[in-house]
């Protein structure tokens, strides 16, 4: 039988509003207006599809991915751009591919040090030394940094050292860990000559002083905030992702029955009840509480009860609804940011989700 070119009426979809990605790099420019962007598409470009994603910001400065087979796969598509590998090369297989791929590596630990220091690559690359300024992830210590960078400086296997550092609660512009991660770095970089790299998104749009040489935003270029309560329409960002699906069905449900698994919500009037082919398999949030908003026909309804694997319930009692019509479960109508909100969770999150149920399947 003929595959029937109808699937995206039949389960949730996403597509991607590429006008709206490079609206949104405009917009870090105008917020970090003397800084290099280097835009970050790792996990596939948060959910957006890598590939699509850095042909479309073409006018970004570098990227940025967490793997080397990310950087090898837009090394292979021809983007020509400045790659930086988050996580770094681990064995000499993979510094050589770096060289050869002209790949950029961040360094954050004393065995890639060692594998730069005992191996002989041509051509030398580029190294972003990682500090850990506070945040305790990756990064080597602060008392390390003129040692590492020393070495890395007069090593034939490496042409420019540069050095980053990231924040842990730069989406708390208020917090003083900030400020003491920024003082940090500054103390490590004030008497070295290079150039530098430390703000995400958050800090790109609420810490100024941390946007050195280079910036490093994510969520912001896919038009979501990193604030907990400032919309990402406040911050002049656009939505990237559309996640949609329709209305399978409805029903009238009496007072005092209940819906859903679990039974979790039961309601005290007769209500008319939709049904939304959309659930966790394709990357909703199973955690959605009752009351998450949902759109259709122009109004925000509320989920009620469980999300299941392929469809949720909304109430639809004081909307006019068919079977069939569109359902926006984020997007353009709908802010992804509510959404996480009200599932305990943040955007990122359900980006990457959603993004990787569909494009598994493309
Ligand atoms: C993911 C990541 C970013 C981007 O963070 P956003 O909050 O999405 O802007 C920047 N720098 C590093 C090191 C990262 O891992």
């Amino acid at each position: 039988m003929k595959q029937q070119s109808s699937k995206h009426w039949r389960r949730a979809s996403v597509s991607i509003n590429v006008n709206a990605l490079s609206h949104n790099l405009l917009k870090v420019r105008e917020y970090a207006p003397g800084s290099q962007v280097m835009a970050v598409i790792k996990a596939n470009a948060y959910g957006h599809g890598m590939l699509a994603v850095a042909k479309q910001l073409n006018d970004a400065d570098m990227f940025a991915v967490a793997m080397p087979e990310e950087a090898y796969a837009l090394r292979e598509s021809g983007c020509t751009k400045p790659v930086i590998v988050l996580h770094g090369f681990r064995d000499v297989d993979e510094l050589e591919q770096f060289s050869k791929l002209d790949l950029s590596s961040v360094i954050h630990q004393q065995a890639q040090l060692e594998l730069l220091l005992e191996n002989s690559i041509s051509p030398a690359i580029d190294v972003w030394l990682k500090v850990d300024t506070g945040m305790h992830r990756l990064g080597i210590s602060m008392d390390a940094v003129d040692n590492f960078f020393g070495q890395l400086r007069n090593s034939s296997n490496v042409a420019n050292v540069f050095l980053m550092s990231h924040f842990a609660n730069a989406d708390d512009p208020y917090n003083d860990l900030n400020n003491n991660q920024l003082n940090n770095f500054l103390k490590v970089t004030n008497d070295i000559d290079v150039d530098c790299s430390m703000a995400n998104s958050a800090a790109i749009m609420r810490l100024p002083k941390s946007h050195f040489e280079a910036v490093r935003p994510g969520i912001m270029l896919y038009g979501s905030s990193p604030f907990h309560n400032l919309p990402a329409a406040e911050l002049g960002l656009k939505a990237v992702m559309q996640f949609e699906s329709f209305l399978l069905d409805t029903k009238e449900v009496k007072a005092g029955e209940s819906i859903g698994y679990g039974s979790t919500y039961t309601s005290d009037s007769d209500i008319t009840v939709g049904l939304v082919a959309a659930g966790y398999g394709d990357g909703y949030p199973r955690h959605a509480g009752n009351g998450t908003p949902v759109w259709i026909n122009n109004t925000c309804c509320d989920l009620l009860g469980r999300v299941s694997m392929d469809s949720l319930c909304i109430d639809l009692t004081a909307v006019d609804a068919c079977i069939g019509d569109r359902v926006v479960l984020w997007g353009d109508e709908l802010c992804v940011d509510k959404v996480a909100a009200a599932s305990d969770t943040i955007a990122y999150e359900l980006l990457c989700n959603a993004g990787a149920a569909y494009f598994a399947d493309q």
